[in-house]
């Protein structure tokens, strides 16, 4: 059904996109250059083509091309010569950075019976690349401590502090023990953190069917989910502290750059880490005895799922080969043409755990094809206003290496004039995912608008709205979906190479990607290939074209805007949103702890447990105390006054044309515009992780991906650290009334402009 024809699509297409389009109604432009700008954006449209994202993504994913294989710096070269070959000025920019590579792995039930993990994934008949074994990545866990460990072992269901809150009850204890956990549920990483915290000195991660094996449909290769000895790669790397080199926090990895010895990278595992296949986990589970798990923790495997501890007694063994090796950054410019100091920034990394066809080729492809059209554009005479750099990044995988790397190596370069850094990664089937700074919430729905879905022809972002209206779980979520201007994009937390532009550099961030149709259970194991790409994904490659619509009309908008695009009202109000939140938080957390303390002087718990089952009261907790949300609510109506007279001036300047907006005089109006991401980065950062500056963006300390917004305010309170919960309220309060400051700035610039 989602088979087309991808000639056909490609001519009736281009006619659709090079229609007319009325001009004067792009935001940041006048009347006249927005007319130029729709025509140029048009021709750019219908550039990027179907076959060649194909054939590209055939020879990139055509050996594995890990950090530090010879195909990964193969695969750099050939990029660079392809953007050469657009006429783009490019180069590759060399770090050294620490990645180790496993030497020695043993995962092995030594009591009560024995058995040997295969941890290794085999080739499948007809799939060529599964057989590349000598140039592939072991499976294995990257920065996992070494360690040789034996002890009994306990299944902490996905691992993440609430599981552990249930195993006390339950009244089994992971000190000295060895833990399984099953993937979902948090990022990875956080898995050996939480279990190390608990007095763990093992752990294993293992692929429960359920999540994304045969309990979802058939596995590769009669379908797409995890067969069962498909391993999912992957870091554990600490990066809610700091993700990039362990060894160069905060500073860029180049060859004279000042090291950290190993033993003071705080970032690596505490205890030892492997992950393996279903395959090789059953066998583990079954073995367990104790306390049945608790329904929500029970996975797709046959048997009847135990907590522990024992009598299965693991072995574990974990050695690397811990070298620094060298990543190539490659980077493309084209110069602005009336304002070369200010950058727009367009990246995905090259670098895969394996072969990696979707994981990241998919979102790359997408990439170089736009590249390759702004090449035509370029020799039609398109002159942007502003730099437009292309970034091809290495060691994404790892530890978001590449990316951040250069971005320390560049962080004042970038402070001053990078107006916004637009991401992609994975790119699959289905509905477009907008996510990042609210400040360009209402200029990425605009663009979205312009973009035709290839499997309805609605455009992409009418197809996201009844979708939001389909999966609306309230009725004023739906009316919300039907009746809001603008879709809301969600807040960013980690996962891919945006986290050290938005969050150390404080630039103005979206992270763009189709999906939401099909699925499958190849994530980071060899079976990620051309071969299963091209059998059960975005098979005729119209959702990686739309990819490159989509964030190339992103990148030519915000470089030759007269006027930088970011809309205010839209952020202020979210701000606003967030605001709320922490509050309500903080109440219900009071309201939550004085509820359980009183059923605990009631006898609740000893009443109400089975005396046959184990079953434990739950700790009594102090109550917590008011904090005061002032500071929070007088910065949040600061944002919301500013916003309003900068989107006030704004509409009167754009009115009439818009000819105010094209004055010299805007130049000066951009340099403060460019400001007002910045304005939500403190120089000391979040508490216990000052790599992480920005105010009300962040990756969860516990949860790894997920965002944490206001997460200095919001994790104290999660974290019942009151003191400092209340310390934080004045720090956020002081970083959005540094940025509503920033905007009435702006808002003056304009009245000047357009009286
Ligand atoms: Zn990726």
């Amino acid at each position: 059904m989602h088979m087309r024809n991808a000639t056909t699509v490609a001519c009736l297409g281009s006619m659709l996109l090079l229609a007319p389009a009325p001009a004067g109604d792009l935001r940041g432009f006048s009347a006249e250059s927005a007319k130029a700008e729709r025509e140029w954006e048009a021709k750019f449209r219908a550039i990027p083509s179907p076959d060649s994202l194909r054939e590209d993504m055939r020879r990139l994913s055509a050996r594995p091309h890990h950090v530090g294989s010879p195909y990964d710096k193969d695969n750099a070269e050939w990029l660079l010569a392809k953007f050469k070959s657009f006429g783009l000025d490019a180069q590759i920019e060399t770090f050294d950075v620490l990645f180790p590579t496993p030497k020695e792995r043993v995962v092995e039930l030594v009591a009560p019976t024995k058995f040997v993990a295969k941890l290794q994934e085999p080739p499948v008949p007809g799939d060529p690349t599964s057989s590349q074994q000598a140039e592939q990545l072991p499976t294995y866990n990257a920065y996992s401590i070494d360690g040789d460990v034996t002890a009994p072992l306990v299944y902490v269901n996905y691992g993440v502090p609430a599981d552990y809150e249930r195993l006390e009850r339950l009244g089994v204890s992971v000190k000295g023990a060895i833990v399984i956990a099953r993937y979902f549920g948090s990022w990875r990483g956080i898995k050996p953190k939480v279990a190390a915290e608990h007095g763990a000195i093992g752990c294993i991660i293992y692929s429960d069917p359920r999540e994304d094996g045969f309990t979802r449909g058939d596995v590769y290769p009669q379908g797409p989910w995890r067969p069962r000895d498909g391993v999912q790669r992957g870091s554990v790397m600490d990066m809610p502290l700091y993700p990039g080199d362990p060894l160069t926090p905060g500073v860029g990895a180049t060859k004279d750059a000042k090291r950290l010895p190993i033993g003071e990278a705080t970032t690596i595992t505490k205890i030892p880490v492997l992950p393996i296949s279903y395959g090789d986990a059953q066998p583990l589970l079954a073995a367990l005895r104790g306390p049945v798990a608790p329904a929500e923790w029970r996975g797709g495997l046959g048997i009847t799922y135990r907590v522990g501890p024992g009598p299965a007694k693991v072995h574990l063994r974990v050695k690397s080969d811990w070298s620094l090796k060298t990543l190539y950054d490659v980077i493309a410019r084209i110069p602005g043409a009336a304002a070369p100091n200010e950058w727009v920034i367009r990246g995905n990394h090259h670098d895969a755990w394996v072969n990696g066809a979707e994981d990241p080729i998919s979102g790359l492809v997408p990439l170089l094809e736009e590249a390759r059209a702004y090449g035509q554009l370029l020799k039609q005479g398109w002159k942007p206003r502003r730099t437009i750099v292309y970034a091809a990044w290495d060691g994404e995988e790892p530890a978001l290496l590449g990316s951040t790397e250069w971005a320390e190596a560049h962080a004042d370069e970038l402070a001053a004039k990078a107006v916004a850094y637009l991401n992609s990664d994975t790119n699959n089937r289905g509905y477009l995912d907008m996510a990042g700074s609210h400040s360009l919430e209402a200029f990425i729905n605009d663009v979205a608008r312009d973009i035709e879905d290839p499997e309805t022809k609605l455009t992409v972002w009418k197809r996201a709205q009844l979708r939001a209206i389909a999966d609306a779980t309230t009725a004023d979520a739906r009316q919300e979906a039907r009746q809001r201007a603008d879709l809301r994009i969600d807040a960013l937390g980690s996962g891919s190479d945006f986290t050290p532009f938005l969050q150390h550099v404080g630039v103005a961030t979206l992270n763009l990607g189709y999906g939401g149709e099909g699925g499958g259970g190849i994530y980071h194991s060899i079976y990620d290939d051309f071969k299963w790409f091209t059998t059960f994904d975005d098979t005729s490659f119209v959702y990686g074209r739309a990819l490159a619509q989509t964030v190339g009309t992103a990148v030519m908008r915000l470089a030759d805007a007269d006027v930088l695009p970011y809309q205010f009202a839209g952020l202020a109000e979210t701000v606003g949103r967030y605001v709320k939140e922490v509050e309500k938080l903080a109440k219900d957390s009071q309201d939550e702890i004085r509820e359980r303390n009183r059923e605990l002087d009631e006898g609740v718990f000893p009443a109400t447990a089975d005396p046959r089952d184990p079953s434990l009261p739950p700790a009594r907790q102090e109550l917590p105390p008011y904090l005061n949300f002032a500071p929070l609510d007088n910065a949040a109506d600061a944002l919301t006054r500013a916003a309003e007279r900068y989107e006030k001036a704004f509409t009167r300047a754009q009115a009439n044309g818009g000819v105010a907006l094209a004055q010299p005089a805007a130049q000066a109006l951009n340099t403060t515009l460019l400001q007002s991401e910045r304005a939500f980065v403190n120089a000391v950062g979040l508490p216990r992780r000052p790599w992480y500056r920005h105010q009300i963006y962040a990756p969860g300390f516990y949860t790894g991906y997920g965002v944490k917004t206001l997460p200095g305010v919001r994790e104290g309170i999660e974290q019942k650290n009151w003191a400092e919960a209340d310390r934080q309220i004045g720090v956020a309060a002081q970083a959005i009334t540094a940025a509503a400051g920033v905007i009435a700035q702006a808002a003056d610039k304009l009245d000047k402009l357009a009286p």
